[in-house]
């Protein structure tokens, strides 16, 4: 997908994480990887679906836009 067609950007928030890694499984991208239980984004092929940000279950993902 385009830059200019992607709205906003993935948030993480560390504090509420449980390193479950239940994000980076659910995403289609495979955008979220968890080397070293190191949550990292690979932004360019996030595509912003929100798919990891629904199943997170304590809060710890949102999608800001711009
Ligand atoms: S918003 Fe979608 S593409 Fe981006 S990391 Fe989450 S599940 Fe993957
Ligand atoms: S789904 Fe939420 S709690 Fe689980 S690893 Fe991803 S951000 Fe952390």
């Amino acid at each position: 997908m385009a830059e200019a067609k992607r709205k906003g950007k993935l948030v993480y928030d560390r504090e509420k994480c449980l390193v479950c890694a239940g994000c980076a499984g659910v995403c289609p991208a495979l955008a979220i990887d968890f080397r070293e239980l190191e949550w990292t984004l690979d932004d360019g092929r996030c595509t912003r679906c929100g798919l990891c940000v629904r199943f997170c279950p304590v809060g710890a993902l949102h999608v800001e836009r711009d």
